[in-house]
């Protein structure tokens, strides 16, 4: 097992790895930017490193700042969490060079499944189903996107090759919205990941988003833990979750479980990955993209499978096989995520502050992750998600209550949340039913709100 790892992030997810890392008997360093020098994960690590201003690109995004690190202080593994460096190829490799250890995947599977028209290819050749899209390496040029629209049928889906956190993606419903939205949509992309490389995929009106989580080993053993189902989004990023679907069955689990699977396998995946798909009311999948990282979400897979991913992922990473098969995973009850943000629910800007009289819910099966604490300031630079409130019960209906019960208990003053949203969401007669799909949360959506510059290393999934 390692000695010591360097927590390469911040937030939620900073604190669950070093909880992890505390019950495997692993020291753990944290590095913080100056805006975060008060935050928890800085108090909880048993050592902690300023790496650098507030600004991502100088600290949580900065390599050669905390590859230094590491080898200053001695550690022998990193973690990256979600968002920042979890899935910069770049930074895994230099981890390895340096003879650290990074818990994740191969730095040529974070590069393959980076670039989404590759990693369609390659699920296409696998027999894994992909929606109708731009054919090869993608499109650069409006020219191109038309002749692929017209092929295709419309509407269709502009999305960024090196995508991620719904950047870079507009629907285009006919010609004119093509020529408009297709530069705009590639501006938005050299913005956020420089690169003009799109692709077009046939838009999938009513589908939900549901994906599989992965463990594989570094021993060619893959299993899923089931799927989680995401579709509940705004501007098509998560924001209540899971698991199990409510429309599964045992034999679509079946059959998208294995499908899952074989991605992983056929490129030789190891580490904790997510398989995304959307699904069709008749039960038709395709995949969308997989994400080759531990996911904001990894919580309501854990409640339901009672497996610890965060530890799974630090275990694969030392070269340990995988300790369960198959056959022995077992999915209990039903659990829900609500992705708390610190943001105005009306206009869904961000509402960064102090925040004063804080209370997090409790009781039986329910669960916060926050690094929120009376007095804690919210800082402007970085993503706005300040907690994961998850419950569990033993079905659907008992976790709708469980939710609804913890939520009207949460206390945070001092700065706005989107807990209002989450409630009406828990009430809506059709969210009850489990009838949904990914433009659900279009009818809370009042005026469109003004749009936030983007963030650096958000957490997209
Ligand atoms: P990102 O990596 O930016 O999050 P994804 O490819 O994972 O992008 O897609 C994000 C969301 O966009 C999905 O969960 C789904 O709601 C929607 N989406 C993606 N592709 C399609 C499609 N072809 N048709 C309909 N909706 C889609």
């Amino acid at each position: 097992m390692f000695k010591k790892l360097l927590v390469a992030n911040r937030g939620t997810i900073a604190i669950r790895i070093i909880r992890a890392c505390r019950e495997l008997g692993i020291r753990t360093i944290a590095i913080y930017s100056t805006a975060d020098k008060d935050a928890l994960h800085v108090r909880m690590a048993d050592e902690a490193v300023c790496i650098g201003p507030p600004a991502a690109e100088d600290s949580y995004l900065n390599i050669p700042a905390i590859v230094s690190t590491v080898l200053t202080y001695g550690a022998d593994a990193v973690h990256p969490g979600y968002g920042f460096l979890s899935e910069n190829g770049d930074f895994a490799e230099a981890c390895k060079r340096s003879g650290v250890t990074f818990v994740g995947p191969r730095a040529r599977h974070i590069r393959l499944m980076g670039d989404k028209p590759r990693a369609r290819r390659i699920m296409q050749r696998a027999g894994v189903p992909v929606l109708p899209g731009s054919a090869g390496t993608g499109v650069t040029e409006l020219r191109d996107a038309q002749e692929d629209a017209r092929r295709l049928g419309f509407p269709v889906l502009i999305k960024a090759a090196a995508g991620g956190g719904g950047k870079g993606m507009r629907i285009a419903r006919d010609g004119q919205e093509l020529t408009r939205f297709f530069p705009l949509a590639r501006a938005e992309s050299e913005a956020a990941f420089g690169s003009r490389t799109m692709y077009l995929e046939k838009y999938l009106e009513r589908a939900r988003h549901v994906e599989f989580q992965i463990l594989a080993d570094n021993h060619r053993n893959a299993i899923h833990l089931g799927e989680r189902d995401c579709s509940i989004q705004r501007r098509h990023q998560k924001v209540l979750e899971e698991a199990p679907c409510p429309v599964m069955t045992k034999r679509l689990r079946e059959r998208m479980g294995k499908a899952a699977v074989r991605a992983a396998q056929v490129v030789g995946y190891s580490n904790v990955g997510t398989v995304e798909f959307l699904l069709t009311a008749d039960e038709q999948f395709y995949f969308i993209e997989m994400n080759t990282r531990i996911q904001v979400e990894h919580g309501v897979t854990e409640m339901v499978t009672a497996t610890d991913l965060v530890q799974e992922s630090i275990r694969i990473a030392t070269g340990e096989p995988l300790g369960i098969r198959q056959k022995q995973v077992e999915i209990a009850g039903s659990s829900i995520e609500m992705r708390v943000y610190a943001e105005d629910p009306d206009t869904h800007l961000p509402s960064p502050g102090v925040v004063t009289n804080h209370h997090s819910p409790g009781g039986l099966g329910v669960r916060v992750e926050t690094a929120l604490y009376d007095g804690y300031r919210v800082p402007v630079h970085y993503d706005p998600l300040i907690a994961k409130l998850i419950v569990h019960a033993d079905d659907r209906s008992r976790a709708i209550a469980r939710a609804k019960a913890a939520l009207r208990e949460y206390l945070i003053d001092g700065i706005k949340t989107n807990i209002p949203l989450h409630l009406k969401i828990l009430d809506d007669a059709d969210f009850v039913r489990g009838e949904f799909a990914t433009d659900f949360l279009k009818r809370y959506e009042g005026a469109p709100a003004a749009v936030a510059a983007p963030l650096r290393g958000v957490a997209n999934g």
